[in-house]
């Protein structure tokens, strides 16, 4: 049985902006709650609010800023070192809570094209906690934002905010994230269409070679479930594939932590009240759970969305205990499962998925992914 085994992963693949892994004895559910949280729920920098002061470019205005908008910036330590603008005590965005950055370049050369790109974005406003925003790299094509010729100009001023593409698709870190399972499909979970022959017009993934194929008398099992699934990360740059991973568990971890807060506070505080009802309310629970809860936190306040109790956690990557600062999440780096899962990559050397990298291999690392603009 699958439960009687621990998780496990196997690297396949690990490049700058990209990662292929097999993850083994889970559950599909929790296969594509992991795919979920990385596409969705890890915290970026993208610029939210342009204001232009003057574009003769060809380019209309919204086409600007949207464009603007989808340039990742390298967003490593974001989740500790910068505040969501809904958090912060400020009134109109300052250096805790807002990234600025000018884009001002004119052309005035005859007879020559100008690429306007990422690189000419300069950060004007910038927290000290936070790292850099990552551009001219060597080796790597900035991002072209418009092409101008002699006797146009765009001039911007762009704000920076902290996002999670639940809100805005710019927020994701991920450009794609997908697992397949069953390549064979012995667990006849897809049915697939065709026309004379179901082999020869459906080739097997490269991942089928991975599995042993079905046996043409092999009988089915019914209660068969996937525990197999070959995980495809792919970053858009403002994060690296392996702080996708690490921070997608992290924050599978930190709902399912705040639903288990949510469920234990609520009885308390209505028994506390004097409130005779012996079961909990379960329309109280989702206001518990999310709204920072005050009693026994710790850091758990501080990715939630209407946290403002969690003020003491902001700027401070190290006070912000267990969960936020990965620095010392001593939690993640010593799983259970840790000695044979995930220490036990096969490509980069070392073990690998520590949040501290043990050495050049890439694994926690922040200087491999510090190409946000280019990718
Ligand atoms: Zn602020």
């Amino acid at each position: 049985m699958s439960q009687e085994k621990d998780p496990h992963v196997r690297i396949q693949e690990l490049k700058k902006d990209k990662v292929k892994f097999v993850l083994e004895n889970v559950d599909l559910a929790l296969a594509n709650s992991i795919r979920r949280v990385m596409m969705a729920d890890i915290p970026t920098i993208a610029i939210d609010m342009v204001e232009i002061e003057s574009n003769t470019t060809v380019l209309p205005d919204e086409f600007i800023a949207h464009r603007l908008g989808q340039i990742p910036l390298v967003s490593t330590n974001c989740d500790e070192a910068i505040r969501y603008t809904r958090d912060c005590t400020c009134m109109d965005g300052c250096k805790y809570c807002t990234v600025i950055l000018n884009l001002n370049v004119a052309c005035n050369e005859e007879g020559k094209t100008m690429m306007i790109t990422s690189n000419h974005l300069e950060v004007a406003l910038w927290g000290e906690e936070v790292d850099q925003i990552g551009k001219d790299e060597i080796g790597v094509e900035p991002i072209l934002i418009t092409k101008i010729r002699k006797g146009m100009e765009l001039k911007v001023r762009c704000v920076a905010k902290k996002g999670i593409a639940k809100e805005h698709a710019k927020w994701s870190p991920c450009s794609a994230v997908g697992f397949e399972y069953d390549p064979h499909n012995r667990l006849r979970h897809t049915t697939y269409w065709f026309e004379s022959d179901e082999r020869a017009e459906w080739p097997l993934s490269d991942n089928a070679q991975l599995e042993e194929p079905v046996k043409e008398d092999e009988p089915f099992d019914y209660n068969a479930k996937p525990t197999r699934f070959y995980m495809d990360v792919e970053t858009d740059g403002s994060l690296g594939p392996q702080e996708v991973v690490l921070k997608g568990l992290q924050e599978l971890q930190t709902k399912l932590a705040n639903l288990v807060l949510g469920l234990k506070q609520e009885p308390e505080a209505e028994m506390a009240t004097g409130a005779d009802q012996s079961l909990p309310q379960t329309n109280g629970h989702p206001t518990a759970g999310w709204g920072a809860p005050a009693a026994g936190a710790g850091g758990w306040g501080q990715t939630s969305p209407n946290g403002t109790g969690a003020g003491a956690g902001w700027g401070s990557p190290v006070a912000a205990g267990a969960w936020g600062g990965s620095p010392g999440t001593s939690n993640w780096s010593a799983p259970p499962a840790a000695p044979t899962g995930w220490g036990t990559s096969p490509a980069p050397a070392g073990s690998g998925w520590s949040p501290r990298p043990p050495g050049s291999a890439g694994w926690g690392g922040s200087s491999p992914q510090q190409a946000g603009w280019n990718v």
